[in-house]
């Protein structure tokens, strides 16, 4: 490629000179079709390889670069052959030498040769008083009277040794800090590195970011220098901040579009009386807590109002979240309209659908169950007799809401419990069921301040930030797989006390019939603990109806202990059981360990989560499992969690709507999302359509980015 070649950002790599048909096609599989796509891949990390030594100064052991010269070179054979370079410094023929060796690359062999300058990086071992390196990653020097100045054959990347050298060229892989990428199956490390060194080098000066540029002081050019090949590591934290600029501002810009189209949607008039209301609230054995009363009165403001309500109700496990919904419905059915709730299993319909029950027995209030996972037609359970079919009620099911035969009628809020857990269709799908229902979505998951604003800025928020007064303490212990003796006696005086008990095991086996497995051995071991005692089990190769009576019988505490996988996560509220038994407790994530803590001290008395870990101090998985036993706090757990695992782990990917997120680590700025909101704000400010053409790009963001909204 001539040295005063240009590239475009468009440009297909399929085209670059020098490129192998099989590169091509490497490239083409990991989606990367442009030069745009190669230089947005940013480095997973970088390693710095400047630091160069002097030979003699060497430890074993140490990883460095080295400037070297090669005295001699040749093929050798121990237990196997290789090629290996005998090197020292240029200005001392007769100081240390480092023997480089190189197994299972003949190739190196055509590119080595006596004479030479050599720029290399690796690990440095000691055998048998000689310092030697395995494997090095290297460059060939030419030795100009300029100076240092590459050789572009070094291990075939580029393979143009006919190419005269650019006037800018430095060394790519050593001697620097380098890029280190996520690999590409088909190309080697190496090889990927080189060719965005070229790309970015034939890249010209002004070249535009892509969308809209969030920094123009920074020049995009120098940033994709600054990410890929940064001279300090400084400068690669400001181009990673730049980059992460870009990303926060399409998710805050797509935000803010999806605000303004829906925040003055026509919706219904509802909530303006409160009748059905305050006689739930005076038949309850307890008050709302301050928080949930405050919830209430938010998202009754909103029912009143003629635009349609799109609110989040947030709160910790067991901060009553299902009770506020529960209030809201009841608004909406004396409006004359139908409320429905949409959960994401049958078990939690069920629950939730039999605490209606409970708390509407003396209303005159109609109540209905859809799920599907049923048998045949009992799906929809019959009603009282001498109600009109299209008389409002509350309606609690789950996806089998969606289907038409199901689908509620006149539907004036649509309530969506544990929202995350659906995809952005079905959501759709259920709030179409009415005309413009106000929506109200809760998260049993409390998410950081930060998550909450860049995923659902377009939602209003309220969140229920007390627990009710009523709560029996938990105790969170950490204990080791040595000390179960001691835990069984314990399980055993709270068993005798009339408690129940949990115990839960992760899914460590791959293959299902194997986690049944692992299921039905763990409950051998505990029914042999405890012969006396009757124990369930919940796995997930169960079918529906088969958890459902696994489930009322520990409801109904005719079992005493559940042992179980993660099925019992969601929501499961049983409040006489005090002990919460994690096995391999390191295996789970954090959030999901105070889901299941959750599942305790539902009631009056005290309860335990005991922690089973073989885990140290200071070793992988340990320091989650401290900050559980330090706090109960779902909004302080979800913070450490982010910052453990980042957001994408801990919402998942795939449901979170941070697919794309490549800078997550800057998620948790909140300077950097509150720019980007006010980026987004001042340019629909001024073109509130995007009609004008400098927003073209913009345009084609947010017509894309509607298909992947929260809420549509
Ligand atoms: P969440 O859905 O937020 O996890 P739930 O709504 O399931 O919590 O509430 C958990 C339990 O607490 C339920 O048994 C519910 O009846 C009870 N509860 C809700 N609000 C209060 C309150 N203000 N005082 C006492 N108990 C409450
Ligand atoms: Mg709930």
């Amino acid at each position: 490629m001539p040295a005063n070649h240009t590239m475009q950002w468009n440009q297909a790599l399929a085209e670059l000179p020098g490129l192998t048909v099989r590169e091509a096609k490497a490239l083409e599989a990991s989606s990367l079709l442009t030069v745009g796509d190669l230089l947005m891949r940013v480095p997973r990390r970088y390693e710095d390889r400047r630091s160069t030594k002097p030979i003699a100064s060497l430890v074993n052991g140490e990883t460095v670069s080295l400037l070297v010269h090669v005295y001699s070179a040749g093929w050798r054979f121990s237990y196997k052959r290789y090629f290996e370079v005998s090197a020292g410094a240029e200005a001392d023929p007769y100081g240390a030498r480092i023997l480089l060796r190189w197994f299972n690359m003949p190739y190196v062999a055509k590119l080595l040769a006596m004479g030479m300058n050599l720029s290399v990086y690796g690990k440095v071992k000691e055998y048998g008083g000689k310092l030697t390196m395995t494997n090095p990653d290297f460059e060939v020097m030419e030795d100009e009277d300029t100076g240092r100045r590459l050789v572009q054959v070094a291990m075939g990347d580029l393979a143009e040794p006919a190419a005269p050298p650019l006037p800018e060229q430095e060394l790519v892989h050593t001697a620097r800090i380098v890029p280190i990428y996520k690999g590409i199956s088909g190309i080697p490390a190496r090889s990927l590195r080189a060719l965005v060194w070229r790309v970015l080098q034939h890249l010209p000066q002004q070249v535009a970011q892509p969308g809209y540029d969030v920094a123009p002081l920074y020049p995009f050019r120098q940033a994709l220098q600054d990410i890929h090949f940064p001279e300090t590591p400084e400068a690669s934290q400001k181009a990673r901040m730049r980059f992460a600029l870009a990303e926060c501002f399409c998710q805050q810009f797509t935000v803010a579009w999806k605000r303004r189209r829906t925040q003055g949607r026509v919706g219904q008039v509802t909530a303006t009386t409160d009748a059905y209301l305050q006689e739930l609230l005076q038949s309850l054995p307890f008050c709302l807590t301050a928080a949930q009363q405050r919830c209430v009165a938010e998202i009754r403001a909103d029912m009143q109002r003629p635009q349609q309500m799109n609110r989040l109700l947030q709160g910790d496990v067991g901060s009553g979240k299902t009770l506020v919904a529960l209030c809201a419905m009841l608004l909406a059915v004396e409006s004359g309209k139908t409320a429905a709730m949409i959960a994401p299993t049958q078990i939690l319909a069920e629950q939730h659908y039999n605490n209606f029950r409970r708390l509407l027995k003396d209303m005159d209030v109609r109540l209905s169950l859809r799920t599907s996972d049923r048998a045949d037609d009992s799906d929809i359970i019959p009603e009282a007799p001498g109600y009109a079919d299209a008389a409002p009620r509350i309606i609690v099911g789950t996806h089998a809401l969606l289907y038409k035969k199901n689908r509620p009628q006149s539907l004036g809020l649509a309530v969506i419990d544990e929202q995350h857990k659906f995809g952005v269709a079905q959501r759709e799908q259920f709030i179409n069921c009415g005309d413009n229902p106000d929506v109200l979505v809760m998260t049993a998951t409390p998410i950081p301040r930060t998550l909450t604003l860049t995923l659902y800025g377009d939602l209003d928020v309220s969140v229920i930030d007390e627990l009710p007064a009523n709560r029996g303490e938990i105790i969170t212990a950490l204990r080791t797989p040595a000390q179960l003796k001691k835990i069984i006696a314990f399980m055993r005086t709270e068993l005798e006390a009339g408690r129940q008990i949990y115990i839960v095991s992760p899914l460590i086996e791959e293959s299902e019939t194997r986690q049944q497995a692992s299921a039905l051995k763990e409950l051998e071991k505990w029914r042999s603990i405890f012969p006396d005692v009757n124990i369930g089990l919940l796995h997930g190769r169960l079918s529906a109806d088969d958890k459902d009576a696994v489930m009322a019988r520990f409801r109904a505490a005719d079992t005493k202990i559940l042992v179980s996988t993660t099925v019992v996560e969601v929501g499961v509220d049983v409040p006489n059981a005090t002990i919460m038994l994690i096995n391999d407790a390191d295996a789970f994530g954090l959030s999901q360990l105070h889901q299941l803590r959750g599942r305790i001290g539902r009631g009056q008395h005290k309860s335990y989560c005991i922690l089973l870990s073989a885990t140290k101090p200071g070793e992988p998985g340990r320091d989650k499992l401290d900050v559980l036993c330090r706090t109960l706090n779902g909004f302080e757990i979800a913070e450490e969690d982010f910052r453990l695992r980042g957001p994408g782990d801990v919402l998942g990917t795939a449901q979170s709507g941070l697919g794309a997120v490549r800078f997550a680590e800057w998620l948790s700025d909140m300077r950097l999302i509150h720019r980007a909101s006010r980026d987004a704000a001042a340019i629909l400010d001024a073109d509130p359509d995007l009609r004008l053409p400098e927003h073209a790009a913009l345009r084609e963001l947010v017509s894309h980015e509607a298909e992947q909204g929260i809420t549509g």
